[in-house]
């Protein structure tokens, strides 16, 4: 390819960020960052903005290189046949690649009373909408149903608080932990005060004002019902004609190239390459968005983009500002029956909260700097052994702009 290139970067999160950043390699690429905020939102301080212990917000002139033109709005449609987007506001932008790295949110609650009476918050607006909600209630019990990391981060940093939390795991309390982790994360939930429900019974079958029903038809008093089952991605890919995966993720070869159109490519928790996404988590996302950046520089340098390799070291849970548990895990993220605790992991989980930022930072200073250590080297295998299962061929198909 000859002349300048215009590159849109759909979502200004750690994926889109990194990706934007490390697109300015080259001085012959213009990069278009398109995002709803005119701020950063470091989306893992967000239960710490519900507990009131920190901001969740950065400015994006520490994050985002000089040369990436940042436009506030919201991408409304894709027009993958005219390359160009349409924006909530009514302009358009065309494009020659597009990076697609709209991140997640709450998942849709089908609870009856759910969406009406529980305060979701997976976004920065909804955090922010809960915080003068829990401020004019002090003493009300407060319920948070679903305990993946969300809900065990947002229980512990409320009841640190001083609050009086129930948490409803639903079946299992951290269905990511290991059972050995799983005990000891629930003992430094109680030890906070933390009330910790499971097993069967401990589902959430509707919401009114004032109380959560239990499967079994129980009522727990809830002043304040804080709702974290479930991530759900924007449909933006699916209304515009891309094929996703069943949760609307844009559906990828191992490039991380649309498996429809060879000039959009996906990065984040909206990508599921092969129909086998990587866990949603800024773990993978930083390594995505570079790695879709790589893709796209790829193809503009008439070059074949190689295939993504991004493995696990675990998760990181904060339990409260004082405690943290660090679940470590094999690279292909199947948790292991060890863990790091105390002060050591609270170091961790807070050095990881920086080092996010900085990685970003470091980027947009020096693009193409950014590298990561764990690797999946046996993805291709299961890719494979995936598609073989499937009765589909190749893990990717080349392609050429
Ligand atoms: C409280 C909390 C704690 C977490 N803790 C951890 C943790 O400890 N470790 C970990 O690895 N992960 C954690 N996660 C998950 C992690 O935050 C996500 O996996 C990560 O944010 C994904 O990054 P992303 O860039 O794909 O998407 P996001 O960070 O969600 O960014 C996507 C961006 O795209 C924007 N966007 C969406 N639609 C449009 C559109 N149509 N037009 C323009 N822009 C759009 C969004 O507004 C957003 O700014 C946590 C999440 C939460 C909520």
């Amino acid at each position: 390819m000859t002349g300048n290139t215009e590159v849109v970067v759909i979502g200004g999160g750690y994926a889109g960020v990194m990706a934007a950043n490390r697109l300015t390699r080259r001085d012959d690429v213009t990069v278009t960052l398109i995002n709803p905020r005119p701020t950063f939102v470091h989306r893992i301080r967000l239960h710490q903005l519900v507990g009131g212990t920190q901001g969740a917000v950065v400015d994006y002139r520490e994050v985002l290189a000089e040369s990436v033109r940042l436009v506030v709005d919201t991408v409304t449609h894709i027009d993958v046949a005219g390359r160009g987007v349409t924006l909530a506001a009514g302009g358009t932008a065309g494009y020659d690649y597009l990076v697609y790295a709209v991140g997640s949110g709450s998942a849709d609650p089908r609870v009856p009373g759910a969406a009406a009476f529980a305060h979701p918050i997976a976004t920065l607006e909804e955090a922010q909408r809960l915080r003068p909600v829990l401020d004019a209630a002090p003493t009300a019990a407060v319920t948070v149903v679903g305990a993946g990391m969300l809900g065990i981060e947002a229980a512990a940093e409320l009841a640190e608080a001083g609050r009086g939390v129930t948490l409803v795991c639903g079946e299992a309390l951290g269905p990511y932990l290991h059972p050995r982790v799983r005990r000891s994360v629930a003992r430094r939930l109680t030890g906070l005060g933390v009330t910790v429900l499971q097993g069967a019974g401990a589902r959430v079958t509707a919401v009114t004002p004032d109380a959560v029903r239990l499967r079994g038809g129980d009522e727990l008093p809830s002043g304040v019902t804080v709702w974290t089952a479930g991530f759900g991605v924007p449909d933006l890919a699916a209304r515009s004609g891309l094929r996703t995966d069943a949760l609307g993720r844009l559906l990828t070869d191992e490039t991380l190239t649309s498996v429809d159109d060879v000039r959009v490519v996906a990065a984040g928790d909206s990508a599921a390459p092969s129909d086998l996404p990587l866990r949603m988590s800024c773990q993978a996302a930083g390594p995505l968005g570079a790695h879709a950046a790589d893709t796209v520089l790829s193809r503009i340098a008439d070059e074949q983009p190689s295939f993504i390799d991004v493995g696990f070291f675990g998760l990181c849970v904060s339990l409260g500002r004082r405690a943290a548990t660090v679940q470590l895990a094999s690279k292909d993220d199947t948790a292991k029956r060890f863990s790091l605790g105390g002060r050591l992991a609270v170091k961790i989980k807070e050095d990881s909260y920086k080092g996010l930022i900085k990685h970003l930072a470091d980027e947009a200073r020096e693009p193409g700097s950014y590298t990561w250590k764990f690797k999946d080297g046996k993805r291709r295998q299961r890719v494979r052994a995936e598609r073989a299962e499937r009765g589909e061929g190749s893990a990717t198909t080349r392609r050429t702009a």
